[in-house]
Protein backbone atom coordinates (compact mmCIF):
# COMPACT_ATOMS: atom_id res chain seq x y z
CA UNK A 1 0.00 0.00 0.00
CA UNK A 2 1.36 3.15 -0.94
CA UNK A 3 0.47 6.47 0.57
CA UNK A 4 0.58 10.15 -0.46
CA UNK A 5 1.73 12.89 1.59
CA UNK A 6 -0.96 15.76 2.53
CA UNK A 7 1.08 19.11 3.52
CA UNK A 8 0.15 22.38 4.83
CA UNK A 9 2.43 25.40 5.81
CA UNK A 10 2.27 27.89 9.02
CA UNK A 11 4.52 30.84 8.02
CA UNK A 12 5.19 33.83 10.15
CA UNK A 13 7.04 36.54 9.03
CA UNK A 14 8.60 39.08 11.55
CA UNK A 15 6.91 42.76 10.01
CA UNK A 16 9.13 45.38 9.60
CA UNK A 17 7.98 48.42 11.73
CA UNK A 18 9.96 51.27 13.47
CA UNK A 19 8.43 50.17 16.69
CA UNK A 20 6.75 47.05 18.36
CA UNK A 21 3.30 45.68 18.05
CA UNK A 22 1.70 47.88 20.89
CA UNK A 23 4.35 49.82 22.52
CA UNK A 24 6.80 52.68 21.53
CA UNK A 25 9.95 50.31 22.21
CA UNK A 26 12.10 49.74 19.09
CA UNK A 27 11.85 47.07 16.59
CA UNK A 28 15.33 46.18 15.72
CA UNK A 29 16.28 42.57 14.39
CA UNK A 30 20.17 43.83 14.83
CA UNK A 31 20.16 44.43 18.72
CA UNK A 32 22.86 42.33 20.07
CA UNK A 33 22.22 43.81 23.33
CA UNK A 34 19.83 42.27 25.74
CA UNK A 35 16.69 43.87 27.18
CA UNK A 36 17.12 47.46 25.98
CA UNK A 37 14.32 47.88 23.97
CA UNK A 38 11.92 47.10 26.11
CA UNK A 39 8.74 49.00 28.21
CA UNK A 40 6.29 48.44 30.82
CA UNK A 41 3.97 47.79 28.42
CA UNK A 42 5.81 44.74 26.36
CA UNK A 43 7.29 43.78 29.77
CA UNK A 44 3.65 42.78 30.59
CA UNK A 45 3.43 45.12 33.96
CA UNK A 46 -0.25 45.65 35.25
CA UNK A 47 -1.97 48.73 34.85
CA UNK A 48 -0.24 49.30 30.80
CA UNK A 49 -2.21 49.63 28.05
CA UNK A 50 -1.64 48.54 24.32
CA UNK A 51 -2.04 50.57 21.32
CA UNK A 52 -1.68 48.97 17.97
CA UNK A 53 0.51 49.39 15.21
CA UNK A 54 -1.16 51.00 12.35
CA UNK A 55 2.43 50.18 9.81
CA UNK A 56 1.72 46.56 11.26
CA UNK A 57 -1.61 46.01 10.40
CA UNK A 58 -1.42 47.65 6.94
CA UNK A 59 1.55 45.57 6.14
CA UNK A 60 -1.00 42.36 6.50
CA UNK A 61 -3.69 43.87 4.59
CA UNK A 62 -0.86 44.72 1.82
CA UNK A 63 0.09 40.69 2.12
CA UNK A 64 -3.56 39.95 2.18
CA UNK A 65 -4.09 41.96 -1.10
CA UNK A 66 -0.88 40.20 -2.82
CA UNK A 67 -2.49 36.90 -1.99
CA UNK A 68 -5.63 37.71 -3.34
CA UNK A 69 -7.28 37.23 -0.04
CA UNK A 70 -10.73 38.55 1.42
CA UNK A 71 -9.92 41.09 3.39
CA UNK A 72 -12.11 41.67 6.30
CA UNK A 73 -14.28 44.34 6.91
CA UNK A 74 -14.35 44.13 10.64
CA UNK A 75 -11.50 42.29 12.93
CA UNK A 76 -10.57 42.15 16.04
CA UNK A 77 -7.32 41.01 18.40
CA UNK A 78 -7.99 38.11 21.10
CA UNK A 79 -5.64 36.88 24.03
CA UNK A 80 -4.37 33.69 23.54
CA UNK A 81 -3.42 32.67 27.38
CA UNK A 82 -0.48 29.99 27.80
CA UNK A 83 2.53 29.90 29.91
CA UNK A 84 6.18 30.04 28.76
CA UNK A 85 9.15 31.96 30.13
CA UNK A 86 9.88 34.15 26.68
CA UNK A 87 5.50 35.78 27.16
CA UNK A 88 5.94 38.30 29.51
CA UNK A 89 2.47 38.88 30.16
CA UNK A 90 1.35 35.09 30.42
CA UNK A 91 -0.79 35.38 27.22
CA UNK A 92 0.12 36.85 23.93
CA UNK A 93 -2.32 38.83 21.84
CA UNK A 94 -3.14 37.33 18.54
CA UNK A 95 -5.98 36.98 16.21
CA UNK A 96 -8.92 33.88 16.51
CA UNK A 97 -11.74 34.18 14.58
CA UNK A 98 -11.73 37.08 12.75
CA UNK A 99 -8.49 37.01 11.61
CA UNK A 100 -7.39 40.48 8.92
CA UNK A 101 -7.42 38.29 5.66
CA UNK A 102 -9.15 35.19 4.81
CA UNK A 103 -8.97 32.72 1.34
CA UNK A 104 -6.18 33.76 -0.45
CA UNK A 105 -4.46 31.63 -3.27
CA UNK A 106 -0.77 31.18 -4.93
CA UNK A 107 0.16 29.91 -7.76
CA UNK A 108 3.36 27.52 -6.87
CA UNK A 109 4.94 25.25 -9.68
CA UNK A 110 1.42 25.79 -11.75
CA UNK A 111 -0.81 24.70 -9.15
CA UNK A 112 -2.89 27.02 -7.21
CA UNK A 113 -1.80 26.69 -3.00
CA UNK A 114 -4.89 28.30 -0.73
CA UNK A 115 -4.35 30.32 1.33
CA UNK A 116 -7.05 29.09 5.01
CA UNK A 117 -5.80 33.03 6.96
CA UNK A 118 -3.28 35.53 7.40
CA UNK A 119 -3.48 37.53 11.24
CA UNK A 120 -1.14 39.67 13.18
CA UNK A 121 0.27 38.88 16.42
CA UNK A 122 2.83 39.60 18.53
CA UNK A 123 6.45 37.62 18.79
CA UNK A 124 7.88 36.45 21.95
CA UNK A 125 10.36 37.18 23.50
CA UNK A 126 14.26 34.48 22.95
CA UNK A 127 15.45 32.67 25.09
CA UNK A 128 19.30 31.61 24.97
CA UNK A 129 20.40 28.63 26.72
CA UNK A 130 24.05 28.63 27.84
CA UNK A 131 26.23 24.99 28.15
CA UNK A 132 26.23 25.01 32.02
CA UNK A 133 22.10 24.30 31.84
CA UNK A 134 21.52 28.26 32.50
CA UNK A 135 18.80 29.95 30.66
CA UNK A 136 18.57 33.83 30.11
CA UNK A 137 15.35 35.50 28.76
CA UNK A 138 15.92 38.42 25.95
CA UNK A 139 12.91 40.46 26.13
CA UNK A 140 13.91 42.80 22.59
CA UNK A 141 11.69 40.42 20.83
CA UNK A 142 8.58 40.08 22.98
CA UNK A 143 5.92 42.12 20.85
CA UNK A 144 7.51 42.38 17.69
CA UNK A 145 4.88 42.38 15.25
CA UNK A 146 4.66 39.00 13.64
CA UNK A 147 2.34 37.76 10.56
CA UNK A 148 1.13 34.52 10.38
CA UNK A 149 0.16 32.92 7.08
CA UNK A 150 -1.92 29.39 7.00
CA UNK A 151 -2.66 27.10 3.87
CA UNK A 152 -5.06 24.33 3.07
CA UNK A 153 -3.36 20.75 3.06
CA UNK A 154 -2.84 21.35 -0.76
CA UNK A 155 0.57 20.70 -1.27
CA UNK A 156 1.98 17.30 -2.06
CA UNK A 157 5.51 17.13 -1.77
CA UNK A 158 8.38 18.62 -0.04
CA UNK A 159 9.66 20.73 -3.23
CA UNK A 160 6.38 22.44 -3.70
CA UNK A 161 6.73 23.12 0.07
CA UNK A 162 9.99 24.85 -0.50
CA UNK A 163 8.55 26.86 -4.04
CA UNK A 164 5.87 28.16 -1.73
CA UNK A 165 8.28 29.64 1.08
CA UNK A 166 10.30 30.59 -1.49
CA UNK A 167 7.71 32.40 -3.54
CA UNK A 168 6.29 33.83 -0.26
CA UNK A 169 9.41 35.29 1.16
CA UNK A 170 10.33 37.13 -2.30
CA UNK A 171 6.82 38.85 -1.99
CA UNK A 172 7.37 39.85 1.31
CA UNK A 173 10.44 41.16 0.26
CA UNK A 174 8.86 43.10 -2.64
CA UNK A 175 6.23 44.30 -0.38
CA UNK A 176 8.72 45.65 1.76
CA UNK A 177 7.01 43.98 4.99
CA UNK A 178 9.59 42.05 6.06
CA UNK A 179 13.20 40.84 5.66
CA UNK A 180 12.27 37.56 5.77
CA UNK A 181 15.39 36.28 6.24
CA UNK A 182 15.35 32.41 7.45
CA UNK A 183 19.01 32.13 9.27
CA UNK A 184 17.91 35.48 11.30
CA UNK A 185 14.71 34.13 12.46
CA UNK A 186 12.65 36.77 10.74
CA UNK A 187 10.51 34.08 8.43
CA UNK A 188 9.48 31.06 10.07
CA UNK A 189 7.83 27.59 8.64
CA UNK A 190 5.95 25.21 10.42
CA UNK A 191 5.11 22.01 7.86
CA UNK A 192 1.64 20.14 8.90
CA UNK A 193 1.87 16.60 7.23
CA UNK A 194 -0.10 13.26 7.29
CA UNK A 195 -0.26 10.63 5.16
CA UNK A 196 -3.45 9.10 3.45
CA UNK A 197 -4.42 6.36 1.31
CA UNK A 198 -4.44 8.15 -2.37
CA UNK A 199 -7.57 10.33 -2.64
CA UNK A 200 -9.04 8.48 0.66
CA UNK A 201 -9.65 10.64 4.06
CA UNK A 202 -6.86 13.07 5.54
CA UNK A 203 -4.24 10.83 8.03
CA UNK A 204 -3.25 12.09 11.25
CA UNK A 205 -0.92 15.24 11.18
CA UNK A 206 2.03 15.77 12.74
CA UNK A 207 2.83 19.41 13.47
CA UNK A 208 6.97 20.10 12.56
CA UNK A 209 8.51 23.10 14.17
CA UNK A 210 12.01 24.70 14.56
CA UNK A 211 12.60 24.50 10.72
CA UNK A 212 15.09 27.55 9.89
CA UNK A 213 15.91 27.12 5.94
CA UNK A 214 14.79 25.49 3.00
CA UNK A 215 17.07 22.64 2.92
CA UNK A 216 15.68 21.98 6.16
CA UNK A 217 11.87 22.23 5.11
CA UNK A 218 12.68 19.85 2.26
CA UNK A 219 14.63 17.41 4.83
CA UNK A 220 11.87 17.60 7.38
CA UNK A 221 9.09 16.54 4.50
CA UNK A 222 11.33 13.54 3.35
CA UNK A 223 12.08 12.60 6.75
CA UNK A 224 8.42 12.40 7.96
CA UNK A 225 7.17 10.92 5.04
CA UNK A 226 9.37 8.22 5.66
CA UNK A 227 8.72 7.81 9.39
CA UNK A 228 5.29 8.02 8.77
CA UNK A 229 5.01 5.33 5.91
CA UNK A 230 7.20 3.06 7.41
CA UNK A 231 4.46 3.37 10.54
CA UNK A 232 2.24 2.71 9.25
CA UNK A 233 3.03 -0.33 6.95
CA UNK A 234 3.68 -1.98 10.31
CA UNK A 235 0.07 -1.13 11.05
CA UNK A 236 0.81 1.18 13.72
CA UNK A 237 -1.05 4.57 14.60
CA UNK A 238 0.09 7.89 13.81
CA UNK A 239 0.05 10.46 16.98
CA UNK A 240 -0.80 13.77 16.79
CA UNK A 241 1.91 15.13 18.19
CA UNK A 242 4.23 18.30 17.69
CA UNK A 243 8.05 16.96 16.58
CA UNK A 244 10.96 19.06 16.08
CA UNK A 245 13.75 19.50 13.54
CA UNK A 246 17.11 18.29 14.77
CA UNK A 247 19.66 19.63 12.33
CA UNK A 248 22.22 17.28 13.17
CA UNK A 249 20.34 14.34 13.73
CA UNK A 250 18.53 15.30 10.34
CA UNK A 251 15.53 13.79 12.24
CA UNK A 252 12.07 14.95 13.86
CA UNK A 253 12.14 14.31 17.44
CA UNK A 254 8.88 14.50 19.52
CA UNK A 255 8.54 17.39 21.78
CA UNK A 256 4.96 17.60 23.01
CA UNK A 257 1.26 15.99 22.12
CA UNK A 258 -1.01 18.61 20.22
CA UNK A 259 -2.90 20.99 22.07
CA UNK A 260 -5.93 22.32 20.34
CA UNK A 261 -7.48 25.38 20.21
CA UNK A 262 -9.15 25.35 23.58
CA UNK A 263 -6.22 24.94 25.70
CA UNK A 264 -5.50 28.46 24.96
CA UNK A 265 -9.05 29.85 26.64
CA UNK A 266 -9.09 32.78 23.46
CA UNK A 267 -11.03 35.62 24.35
CA UNK A 268 -11.38 39.04 22.74
CA UNK A 269 -8.49 41.14 23.99
CA UNK A 270 -10.58 43.98 26.27
CA UNK A 271 -7.80 46.69 26.04
CA UNK A 272 -8.53 47.13 22.02
CA UNK A 273 -10.69 48.31 20.00
CA UNK A 274 -12.62 46.32 16.74
CA UNK A 275 -10.43 46.95 13.47
CA UNK A 276 -12.73 48.78 10.72
CA UNK A 277 -11.29 48.20 7.64
CA UNK A 278 -12.72 49.92 4.36
CA UNK A 279 -13.98 52.92 6.92
CA UNK A 280 -16.39 53.86 8.81
CA UNK A 281 -18.01 56.70 9.86
CA UNK A 282 -17.34 57.59 13.74
CA UNK A 283 -14.92 55.04 14.18
CA UNK A 284 -11.90 56.08 15.89
CA UNK A 285 -8.74 56.99 13.49
CA UNK A 286 -6.18 54.80 14.71
CA UNK A 287 -8.63 51.63 13.96
CA UNK A 288 -9.77 52.32 10.72
CA UNK A 289 -7.35 51.37 7.96
CA UNK A 290 -8.11 52.32 4.09
CA UNK A 291 -7.70 48.78 2.41
CA UNK A 292 -8.18 50.80 -1.24
CA UNK A 293 -5.43 53.00 -0.08
CA UNK A 294 -3.11 50.07 0.20
CA UNK A 295 -4.47 48.68 -2.78
CA UNK A 296 -3.62 51.00 -4.84
CA UNK A 297 -0.14 51.42 -3.23
CA UNK A 298 1.14 47.49 -4.26
CA UNK A 299 4.19 47.60 -6.44
CA UNK A 300 4.79 45.34 -9.33
CA UNK A 301 4.92 41.71 -8.10
CA UNK A 302 7.78 38.84 -8.97
CA UNK A 303 5.34 37.36 -11.51
CA UNK A 304 4.10 40.52 -13.19
CA UNK A 305 7.48 41.87 -13.38
CA UNK A 306 8.65 38.36 -14.77
CA UNK A 307 5.74 38.56 -17.88
CA UNK A 308 6.59 42.47 -18.33
CA UNK A 309 10.56 41.34 -19.04
CA UNK A 310 9.73 38.49 -21.04
CA UNK A 311 7.53 40.91 -22.98
CA UNK A 312 9.33 44.02 -23.10
CA UNK A 313 13.32 42.83 -23.57
CA UNK A 314 12.30 39.57 -25.81
CA UNK A 315 13.71 37.56 -22.64
CA UNK A 316 13.03 33.74 -21.97
CA UNK A 317 11.30 32.54 -18.88
CA UNK A 318 14.36 31.09 -17.44
CA UNK A 319 16.21 34.69 -17.50
CA UNK A 320 13.72 36.14 -16.06
CA UNK A 321 13.34 33.71 -13.42
CA UNK A 322 16.49 34.66 -12.01
CA UNK A 323 16.26 38.44 -12.90
CA UNK A 324 13.14 38.17 -10.65
CA UNK A 325 13.88 36.27 -7.86
CA UNK A 326 14.56 39.27 -5.93
CA UNK A 327 13.76 42.77 -5.77
CA UNK A 328 17.42 44.08 -5.61
CA UNK A 329 18.66 41.80 -8.59
CA UNK A 330 15.03 43.21 -10.81
CA UNK A 331 15.90 46.76 -9.49
CA UNK A 332 19.53 46.21 -10.74
CA UNK A 333 18.56 45.21 -14.36
CA UNK A 334 16.22 48.11 -14.60
CA UNK A 335 18.98 50.30 -13.44
CA UNK A 336 21.56 48.99 -15.66
CA UNK A 337 18.29 49.07 -18.78
CA UNK A 338 17.69 52.50 -18.29
CA UNK A 339 21.02 53.42 -17.83
CA UNK A 340 22.02 51.84 -21.11
CA UNK A 341 19.38 53.76 -22.73
CA UNK A 342 20.58 56.72 -21.92
CA UNK A 343 23.37 56.50 -23.68
CA UNK A 344 22.10 54.57 -26.56
CA UNK A 345 19.79 52.78 -29.22
CA UNK A 346 18.67 49.75 -26.97
CA UNK A 347 17.88 46.87 -29.10
CA UNK A 348 17.64 42.99 -28.11
CA UNK A 349 21.18 42.07 -28.49
CA UNK A 350 22.24 44.54 -26.03
CA UNK A 351 19.79 43.45 -22.95
CA UNK A 352 20.87 40.27 -23.79
CA UNK A 353 24.48 40.44 -23.26
CA UNK A 354 23.66 42.45 -19.86
CA UNK A 355 21.25 39.53 -18.66
CA UNK A 356 24.19 36.82 -19.52
CA UNK A 357 26.66 39.04 -17.56
CA UNK A 358 24.55 39.40 -14.78
CA UNK A 359 23.10 35.77 -14.88
CA UNK A 360 26.21 34.65 -15.29
CA UNK A 361 29.67 36.09 -14.22
CA UNK A 362 28.53 38.30 -11.97
CA UNK A 363 26.28 36.15 -10.43
CA UNK A 364 29.08 33.36 -10.13
CA UNK A 365 31.25 36.08 -8.24
CA UNK A 366 27.92 37.05 -5.89
CA UNK A 367 27.90 33.32 -4.49
CA UNK A 368 31.62 32.78 -4.78
CA UNK A 369 31.69 35.43 -1.88
CA UNK A 370 28.47 34.96 -0.57
CA UNK A 371 27.89 39.16 -1.44
CA UNK A 372 24.66 39.97 -1.68
CA UNK A 373 23.57 41.77 -4.52
CA UNK A 374 22.20 44.79 -2.48
CA UNK A 375 25.85 45.57 -1.07
CA UNK A 376 27.77 45.08 -3.99
CA UNK A 377 30.43 47.60 -4.93
CA UNK A 378 29.20 47.05 -8.63
CA UNK A 379 26.77 50.00 -9.22
CA UNK A 380 24.13 49.95 -12.08
CA UNK A 381 26.20 53.06 -13.98
CA UNK A 382 29.38 50.72 -13.92
CA UNK A 383 27.79 47.57 -15.06
CA UNK A 384 26.27 49.10 -18.48
CA UNK A 385 29.10 51.36 -19.13
CA UNK A 386 30.86 47.83 -19.19
CA UNK A 387 28.21 45.98 -21.34
CA UNK A 388 27.94 49.15 -23.87
CA UNK A 389 32.23 49.08 -24.36
CA UNK A 390 31.92 44.84 -24.80
CA UNK A 391 28.95 45.62 -27.77
CA UNK A 392 31.14 48.24 -29.14
CA UNK A 393 34.00 46.13 -29.03
CA UNK A 394 36.08 48.08 -27.06
CA UNK A 395 37.18 45.03 -24.85
CA UNK A 396 37.22 41.30 -25.31
CA UNK A 397 34.78 39.12 -23.63
CA UNK A 398 38.02 37.54 -21.85
CA UNK A 399 39.04 41.24 -20.58
CA UNK A 400 35.46 41.55 -19.54
CA UNK A 401 35.50 39.13 -17.15
CA UNK A 402 38.63 40.35 -15.70
CA UNK A 403 37.22 44.22 -15.71
CA UNK A 404 34.10 43.01 -13.67
CA UNK A 405 35.98 40.79 -11.30
CA UNK A 406 38.01 43.73 -10.48
CA UNK A 407 34.61 46.35 -10.19
CA UNK A 408 33.48 43.73 -7.81
CA UNK A 409 36.63 43.78 -6.06
CA UNK A 410 37.17 47.41 -5.88
CA UNK A 411 34.17 49.28 -7.33
CA UNK A 412 35.95 51.23 -9.30
CA UNK A 413 34.53 52.27 -13.04
CA UNK A 414 35.20 50.26 -15.90
CA UNK A 415 37.04 52.60 -18.00
CA UNK A 416 39.65 53.57 -15.39
CA UNK A 417 40.31 49.79 -15.03
CA UNK A 418 40.63 48.91 -18.83
CA UNK A 419 43.30 52.33 -19.26
CA UNK A 420 45.24 50.76 -16.16
CA UNK A 421 45.26 47.03 -17.35
CA UNK A 422 45.79 48.29 -20.40
CA UNK A 423 42.68 46.18 -22.00
CA UNK A 424 41.13 48.19 -24.47
CA UNK A 425 41.26 45.94 -27.38
CA UNK A 426 43.61 46.84 -30.48
CA UNK A 427 41.34 47.32 -33.72
CA UNK A 428 43.31 50.23 -35.50
CA UNK A 429 44.75 48.38 -38.83
CA UNK A 430 47.83 49.64 -39.59
CA UNK A 431 48.70 48.27 -35.78
CA UNK A 432 47.68 45.29 -36.43
CA UNK A 433 49.16 44.77 -39.81
CA UNK A 434 52.34 45.41 -38.37
CA UNK A 435 52.34 42.75 -35.61
CA UNK A 436 50.68 40.25 -38.42
CA UNK A 437 54.19 41.15 -40.89
CA UNK A 438 56.33 40.07 -37.87
CA UNK A 439 54.52 37.07 -37.55
CA UNK A 440 54.43 35.65 -40.80
CA UNK A 441 58.26 36.40 -40.94
CA UNK A 442 58.87 34.68 -37.59
CA UNK A 443 57.47 31.03 -39.24
CA UNK A 444 57.76 30.76 -42.84
CA UNK A 445 56.88 27.31 -42.40
CA UNK A 446 53.43 27.73 -40.66
CA UNK A 447 53.17 30.06 -43.90
CA UNK A 448 53.98 27.43 -45.79
CA UNK A 449 51.50 24.97 -44.98
CA UNK A 450 48.87 27.66 -44.79
CA UNK A 451 49.35 27.97 -48.36
CA UNK A 452 49.36 24.03 -48.80
CA UNK A 453 45.61 24.18 -47.53
CA UNK A 454 46.19 23.62 -43.85
CA UNK A 455 44.04 25.11 -41.98
CA UNK A 456 44.89 24.92 -38.44
CA UNK A 457 48.04 27.10 -39.55
CA UNK A 458 45.81 29.94 -39.18
CA UNK A 459 44.39 29.28 -35.82
CA UNK A 460 48.39 29.15 -35.00
CA UNK A 461 49.16 32.51 -36.57
CA UNK A 462 46.21 33.98 -34.55
CA UNK A 463 47.32 32.69 -31.49
CA UNK A 464 50.56 34.03 -31.84
CA UNK A 465 48.70 37.20 -32.51
CA UNK A 466 46.85 37.00 -29.58
CA UNK A 467 49.96 35.92 -27.16
CA UNK A 468 51.84 39.33 -28.61
CA UNK A 469 49.06 41.43 -28.05
CA UNK A 470 47.76 39.40 -24.50
CA UNK A 471 44.82 39.26 -25.76
CA UNK A 472 43.86 42.73 -26.93
CA UNK A 473 43.63 42.20 -30.78
CA UNK A 474 40.03 42.43 -32.25
CA UNK A 475 39.71 38.67 -33.14
CA UNK A 476 37.64 39.36 -36.02
CA UNK A 477 39.81 42.03 -37.46
CA UNK A 478 42.88 40.37 -36.98
CA UNK A 479 41.66 36.93 -39.00
CA UNK A 480 40.61 39.81 -41.57
CA UNK A 481 44.10 40.98 -41.84
CA UNK A 482 45.80 37.73 -41.95
CA UNK A 483 44.31 35.62 -44.43
CA UNK A 484 44.73 39.41 -46.37
CA UNK A 485 48.28 39.53 -46.00
CA UNK A 486 48.59 35.37 -46.34
CA UNK A 487 47.46 35.78 -49.82
ZN1 LIG B 1 7.65 48.03 24.83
Amino acid sequence: MTYEPVIGLEIHAQLKTKTKMFCGSLNDPDETHPNVHVCPVCMGHPGTLPVPNKKAIESVVKVGLALSCEIAKRSKFDRKNYFYPDLPKGYQISQYDMPLCERGTLDVLGKKVRITRIHLEEDTGRLVHNKLGSSFVDFNRAGVPLMELVTEPDIRNAEEAVAFAKKLQTILQYLDVSEANLEKGQMRCEVNISMRKPEGEFGTKVEIKNINSFSAVRDAIAYEIKRQSAALAKGEKIVQETRGWDENKKATVSQRLKESAHDYRYFPEPDLSELVLGGEEGAPEETVIDVEKIRASLPELPDQKKARFQKEFSLSEKETEVLASDKYTASFFEHVVSELDAEREIDKALVKLAVNYLNTDLRKLINETGTPISEMLVSAENFAELVGLLHEGKITSSAGKMVLEEMFRTGKDPSNIIEEKGLAQVSDIAELEKTVLEIIAAHPKVVTDYKAGKQNALQFLLGQLMAKTKGKANPETSAEILKKLLS
